[in-house]
């Protein structure tokens, strides 16, 4: 799959900017490594993709992601294992999603020798940029952006894919509560709430900031017909965890397919634990909460893999879930890194060597 050179132009930086970071204290998505893949689509191709410096480019401000955002990301990681080979994570599950993406939001598919091909070829050139050890990651952001001009209220004939790559570290998100969504909503039947479009986190930024200035850190988003199904956590899947058996959502126009999701329920089901993949109520939640049955919920993303919430508000009141000893959240977190990091054996083919 590595695009070989001829395929794939390739302009080196003349200097790297890696002697400059500051790998022990990484703000998540503020550096950059030293390249970037662009791909241009125009006159209904994409054209040859080129690997260059890092840097800001122009666009006509009448392009059409300015005004009817037609954008949509990825987000992946990298990782290094104690042999210095570098690893990606189920990479054909993004690129089958960020083609889903794009298809909803009328763009051009992304074939797969540009994406997974330059993913690659992108990762080997920026290799001492992913560090070893448990926590350290490559974080990959593909994304597309429509660079059309011209105000008319139509899709773009012209895109740009690119690939930029931002070392992180796993961090310890503080405590997180969360408050049950009563009038906002994240995604509606028909709407765009499946495809990992950029209007759909612009469109959460409002009622976060409410949330937030009442304490909260996330929102846990409802369906939007009756505000009674508990949907995703923030930009996360959510799972909870009533006496022994874990419930997520289906995942469906409202809610996104995430991989890390799908892996901890097979990772779950592994371990014998009961999974029920069923949408639960507010009023299941609020029950169980209260009789004591409701053990944890957690977030599950990519970028914190698994983010324990410590207690949600619905309603003006606030439930707080108890301390345990044995969490599943953490012991299913555990147990996928691993598998990240090659310090467990792979038994579902998941990991792919760059
Ligand atoms: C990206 C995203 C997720 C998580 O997907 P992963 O593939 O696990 O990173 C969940 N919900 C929403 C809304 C997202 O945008």
């Amino acid at each position: 799959m590595l695009k070989t050179p001829s395929e794939i132009d390739i302009v080196r930086a003349t200097a790297t900017k890696i002697n400059e970071v500051d790998f022990e204290n990484l703000a998540f998505g503020n550096t950059f490594t030293d390249h970037m893949l662009v791909c241009d689509f125009r006159e209904g191709q994409w054209q040859k993709p080129i690997i260059k410096p890092y840097e800001p480019f122009l666009i006509d401000p009448s392009a059409k992601v300015f005004h009817y955002g037609q954008a949509i990301f990825e987000g992946m990681k990298a990782y290094k294992d104690e042999n210095d080979d570098v690893w990606l994570f189920r990479p054909d599950e993004n690129l089958h999603r960020f083609n889903k993406s794009a298809k909803r939001m009328a763009m051009p598919e992304v074939p797969e020798d540009i994406f997974i091909g330059g993913l690659n070829a992108i990762l080997d050139m920026e290799r001492n940029w992913v560090k070893k050890g448990l926590g350290n990651t490559l974080y990959i952001r593909p994304f597309m952006i429509a660079i059309g001009s011209g105000v008319i209220a139509q899709p773009s004939t012209q895109y740009r894919f690119m690939i930029i790559l931002s070392p992180a570290r796993s961090y310890y998100s503080g405590e997180v509560k969360v408050i049950i969504a009563e009038h906002f909503s994240r995604a509606a039947n028909g709407g765009i709430g499946a495809a990992k479009a950029a209007g759909n986190y612009s469109a959460q930024f409002y009622p976060q900031k409410l949330a937030q200035e009442k304490g909260f850190q996330q929102i846990i988003w409802t369906d939007d017909a009756t505000h009674t199904k508990l949907e995703e956590a923030g930009t996360m899947n959510v799972f909870f965890r009533i006496n022994d058996t874990l419930y997520t959502a289906p995942t469906s126009e409202r809610i996104l397919d995430g991989v890390t999701r799908k892996s901890l329920i097979d990772l779950a089901k592994r371990e014998g634990i009961k999974v029920e993949v069923r949408s639960v109520l507010v009023e299941e939640l609020v029950n169980a909460a209260k009789d004591g049955s409701l053990k944890e919920i957690f977030g599950a993303g990519t970028a914190a893999v698994v983010n324990p919430i410590v207690g949600f508000q619905y309603k003006d009141v606030y439930y707080e879930l108890p301390k345990l000893e044995n969490s599943f959240a953490l012991d299913l977190k555990d147990k996928l890194t691993k598998i990240q990091y090659k310090l467990a054996e792979d038994t579902f083919g998941w990991t792919v060597k760059v």
